[in-house]
């Protein structure tokens, strides 16, 4: 511990920052107030001086307003059928003079394409930036998400893997950029080198978070084999239902089996929004996945989706959230499971 020990303002927002470098085998990590802000700022940092952010549709609710923030209009995008994540295929078809960046994000269950990806950033000089928010357990390909070059950011809201109550980071092996993200976050507002309006974000984490981040970091391993008991228990049960499959996790990789997400197959004429609502009706916290995609929503800022999203529109009525967490028993999955079989087989009865 440095100089001035644990009580020291900043202490534990940089024993943390070196932990979760240990944890991502990243060479740099840089804290912020949110996973939200963290980037924001990569984008603001990284893209270059064009208009359009490209992001998938099919994906966390907010990505559209990151990109707005960071004071360009994003471009949406089709994801890929087997990944469920941003489509390499689309990315490079929208490629133009106009881009700035590519923000890509790993999807809830396994990774994104990270090396193809990355090919076409490189192959058309545009900066990418990963959310890797939902991937932050897991390898791809053998490496640990948080290690690849450039920048990937996570978040330590309470309902991700690592709770830190609030708080985001950004892994990276730039150290050229880090520093930059570190006079981003704390920059003086009357200081003379960062003047212009909107340039800079007051996103420093507080140390409590930090304490609660430290606190989650421990408890990882004791999470995901709950988790993955959770997970096992659904794979068993689910088997036998028709209409339903679950999304499996790639076990080849390290995973955090977190979430539990199934797909309503051509079988069932149950709709997953009906099959959501039986479910809360019931007390189960369930929730329909990635919907609606961002494309279809309406937005106070400008917007671009000149293309036809069609893997995203068929995709995004039919897969749903199970109930899952720290909160869910092993044994509770079966009662879960009653009910989805009782909803899917009462629907197609008529
Ligand atoms: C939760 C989430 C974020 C935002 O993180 P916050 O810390 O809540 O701001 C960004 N991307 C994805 C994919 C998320 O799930």
């Amino acid at each position: 511990m440095a100089k001035g020990g644990h009580s020291r303002p900043g202490a534990l927002v940089a024993l943390l920052e070196q932990r979760l470098c240990e944890y991502h085998h990243s060479k740099y990590c840089v804290a912020f107030a949110t996973g939200f802000w963290s980037l924001v700022a990569c984008l603001r940092l990284k893209a270059l001086n064009a208009p359009e952010v490209i992001i998938p549709s099919f994906t966390y609710r907010r990505l559209a307003d990151v990109v707005f923030w960071a004071g360009k209009t994003p471009r949406f995008v089709d994801v890929d059928p087997g990944t469920l994540a941003i489509s390499p295929k689309a990315v490079e078809r929208a490629i133009s003079s106009k881009t700035g960046a590519i923000l890509a994000v790993h999807p809830i269950v396994n990774c994104c394409d990270v090396g193809a990806l990355q090919g076409i950033a490189h192959d058309h000089r545009v900066p990418i930036v990963f959310d890797a928010v939902e991937s932050v357990h897991e390898t791809c390909e053998g490496r640990r998400v948080g290690s690849f070059e450039g920048a990937e950011v996570f978040s330590l809201h309470a309902s991700k893997l690592i709770n830190g109550l609030e708080g985001g980071y950004v892994c990276s092996d730039d150290r050229e950029f880090v520093a930059r993200l570190r006079r981003f976050k704390t920059h003086d507002a009357t200081s003379a080198s960062l003047q212009e309006p909107g340039s800079w974000i007051p996103s420093e984490m507080p140390d409590l978070h930090a304490a609660f981040a430290l606190a989650g970091l421990d408890e990882i391993d004791l999470n995901v084999s709950h988790n993955q008991r959770i997970y096992r228990a659904y794979q068993a049960r689910l088997k036998t239902v028709p209409g339903i499959r679950l999304r499996a996790f790639d076990e080849a990789e390290q995973t955090s089996f977190k979430n539990i997400v199934a797909e309503l197959t051509d079988r069932s004429s149950c709709s997953r929004d009906s099959l959501v609502q039986q479910l809360n009706h019931n007390g189960m916290l369930a929730r329909a996945h990635y919907s609606p995609p961002l494309h279809t929503r309406s937005y106070e800022f400008p917007v671009s989706c000149p293309d036809a999203l069609p893997v995203t529109e068929s995709v995004a009525a039919r897969f749903i959230n199970l109930p899952c967490g720290f909160r869910m028993k092993e044994g509770d999955v079966s009662s879960v499971v009653d009910v989805i079989e009782k909803s899917l087989s009462m629907d197609s009865g008529g």
